[in-house]
């Protein structure tokens, strides 16, 4: 079999794409297997040379091996998160613990780290290009943080705390999967009251889809539970979906994730303190442009005080509405969206349901990539040969000055074999240590299905969102895989996604993209200006909703000892000392926060998104200074300051050269409306 085995053969299809079409679970364990023992075999002849260390043999010898395994990796790990199935997910969990013993043994081999350890001691005498220097204090501190400066059973003890990590990271992602695909809610005609037409005919296609006798369904899906709560008429019904939402990961049975949470979090801690950290956000922080715990935490409470002011004062117009409106009862938390649509459309005469024909997928695809072309050069041409793993998912080909620089692949809509959320990852990073290689970028988002499909203004900021992480992907310049991209502080990733944000809302190309969906008339120039108005409406509620995901997340990282420590109160000590209205829920309640113990990832980093915002508010800033959303000049900068240098400079540097000053956080509290 293994002859057939597709991850064995130089791929012919155009741009040496995936070639889905023949890729089977079978597959993976033997290509996991070679993969494995290829890369050990490089290492150990890297490690094991008699010829003295050099930049070549050692650091770049890294940055060529392990080709074989990043290539299974990154198909892998795609398929698991946005189309799994039973057989994956048994893989998902055998490899986990796998990868990370042989992630260790690569960073714990005292022979390999003897030589980079020796190069960066000698970096000032190697005449080594800027970039070059910056891969070696890279690996350098890779090695330095996983370990490398251990010993004896220190070492071994570490190496341990990594793999039962990794099996942690699966095990709670495939739990929360697990809650999201056992929820689903039929409505008859009577229990969609209230519901517009575009929720409607998506309730109508998910029902469809899972083959249900009933007219409608809702599932945990954000994008099908969002305007369920927003238009759903009947109160116990919306209590229902949003319970069910908020409990994901937290229902008492086998797949509730508190234990889990409770041993990532002693692991974490133990590791940080074997690094000689004193809590495991300083030991991540370490490596981000913050630095410090501290000075996170002084972002988000000096953004905590005027959002919770200002959410209490919204919680106080929606009550009053629903009493006007004969709801007596206590408002919870199942209400707020509810009568925040309502009180939307009294204040700025316009709801969700009037925008929404206008946001159609396809059209928003296109304004995406209209404004990477006006800023940045580029065209996307859709390629319909490319091989894909669903039918749902398109692919382009991205062009800059004539000349193809990427391919995009985009997979926009929910399925059950899907894991929530929105994200971009990579089939291949770019490079060109041996030669030019292209990037092949993928974005997630579940997005409801529909002919056409259509958007909420959120979701179509999540598309631009994810399009601004691709592009960093596909816009990358840099000669060594390990700085490619998006491969950079996570503080400062979120910059590139953040800041491209920024021009949905612009009347450019809102009046140009946002096509009503059967009139084919452009958004009229009132309800553009009432949408733009009202862009701060209900800030108060999602920045509360945000920061005190923030908070917990930095909260269980901060932890000195988790000794006597009871982990399953932090969450509600950290909302009780808050002040937490409650009547708001945490964005992610912490037994389905994917991004914090779904893996490391973003693990007492959370608070990057506000970080990022600071500079991307500002950064933004820079472009209606000089007159011009698409202000040649400025988006030049942005390119070679941002987008195209991934990991290859100093984050605060690179910045400073792009606006010309350090950022203020002035133009975020503007943005949401929360400046006093
Ligand atoms: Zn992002």
């Amino acid at each position: 079999m293994s002859e057939q085995n597709p991850f064995f053969e130089s791929w012919t299809t155009p741009f040496q794409t995936p070639p889905f079409g023949r890729i089977r679970p079978e597959h993976f364990r033997p290509a996991y297997d070679r993969a494995l023992s290829e890369h050990r075999r490089e290492i150990q002849a890297i490690a094991s040379s008699d010829t003295p260390a050099s930049f070549e043999n050692t650091i770049v010898a890294l940055e060529r091996s392990g080709r074989l395994l990043i290539r299974v990796e990154l198909v892998f790990s795609q398929l698991a998160g946005a189309h799994t199935n039973d057989a994956l997910q048994e893989i998902e969990r055998e490899m986990a613990p796998l990868l990370a013993r042989h992630w260790n043994e690569i960073y714990l081999n005292a022979a390999l780290f003897a030589r980079i350890d020796q190069l960066y001691e000698q970096r000032d005498r190697l005449a080594l290009d800027s970039e070059s220097r910056r891969v070696l204090e890279r690996y350098h501190l890779d090695f330095v943080r996983a370990g490398a400066r251990l010993s004896g059973e220190e070492r071994n003890r570490l190496a341990e705390i990594s793999e039962r990590a990794a099996s942690l990271g699966t095990a709670f992602s495939q739990n929360v999967l697990a809650d999201e695909q056992a929820f689903v809610l039929p409505l008859n005609e009577d229990e969609a009251e209230g519901l517009p037409g575009f929720a409607r005919e998506a309730a109508a296609e998910t029902a469809k889809e899972l083959s249900l006798p009933a007219p409608y369904a809702v599932t945990t899906g954000r994008s099908s539970v969002e305007p369920f709560l927003q238009f759903a008429a009947k109160r116990e019904l919306r209590e229902k979906v949003f319970r069910a939402f908020a409990s994901r990961g937290a229902n008492g049975n086998a797949h509730d994730n508190h234990a889990i949470i409770a041993e990532t979090v002693r692991l974490r801690l133990e590791r940080a303190k074997l690094l000689g950290y004193p809590t495991f956000a300083h030991f991540k922080l370490a490596d981000s442009m913050a630095k410090t715990p501290e000075a996170a935490r002084a972002l988000l409470e000096k953004v905590w005080t005027p959002a919770r002011k200002r959410a209490l004062e919204e919680k106080d117009a929606l009550q009053a509405l629903a009493r006007e409106e004969g709801a007596n009862v206590p408002f919870a938390a199942w209400d707020w969206r509810y009568y925040a649509e309502k009180l939307r459309k009294r204040r700025y005469d316009f709801d969700e349901s009037e925008i929404k024909p206008y946001l159609q997928l396809p059209k928003m695809i296109e304004a995406a990539f209209h404004t990477a072309g006006r800023l940045f050069g580029v065209a996307f041409k859709e390629r319909k040969d490319i091989p894909v793993y669903h039918p749902d998912v398109r692919v382009w080909e991205m062009t800059r000055n004539g000349k193809t620089e990427g391919l995009f692949f985009g997979d926009y809509f929910a399925r059950p074999s899907k894991r929530s959320g929105a994200w971009m990852t990579s089939f291949r990073e770019q490079e060109s240590l041996d030669g030019e290689v292209l990037p092949i970028v993928v974005n997630t988002c579940n997005f409801a299905k529909g002919e056409p499909a259509l958007l909420s203004f959120d979701e179509a900021r999540t598309l631009f969102h994810e399009f601004g992480h691709a592009l960093h992907g596909l816009l990358s310049k840099v000669r060594y895989p390990r700085l490619s991209g998006t491969n950079v502080a996570r503080d400062f990733v979120e910059l590139p996604s953040q800041i491209f944000e920024h021009w949905l809302e612009q009347p450019e190309i809102l009046s140009r993209f946002a096509v009503h969906a059967e009139t084919g008339t452009p958004m009229p120039r009132a309800l553009l200006e009432k949408l733009i108005a009202a862009r701060n409406f209900n800030q108060g509620f999602a920045t509360v909703e945000f920061l005190a995901s923030a908070f917990v997340d930095m909260d269980f990282h901060a932890l000195e000892t988790t000794a006597g420590a009871d982990l399953g109160k932090v969450e509600a000590h950290t909302l009780e000392a808050l002040g937490m209205p409650a009547e708001i829920a945490p964005r992610h309640a912490s037994p389905h926060f994917l991004h914090v113990f779904g893996g490391d990832g973003y693990s007492a980093g959370y608070y990057s998104y506000l970080w990022a915002e600071v500079l991307d508010a500002d950064g933004f800033a820079a472009f209606k200074e000089a007159g011009d959303v698409f202000d040649r000049a400025t988006a030049q900068k942005l390119y070679e300051n941002v987008y195209s240098v991934g990991g290859t400079r100093d984050f605060a540097e690179t910045y400073r050269a792009f606006r010309g000053r350090e950022p203020e956080v002035d133009a975020l509290l503007e943005g949401r409306g929360l400046a006093t």
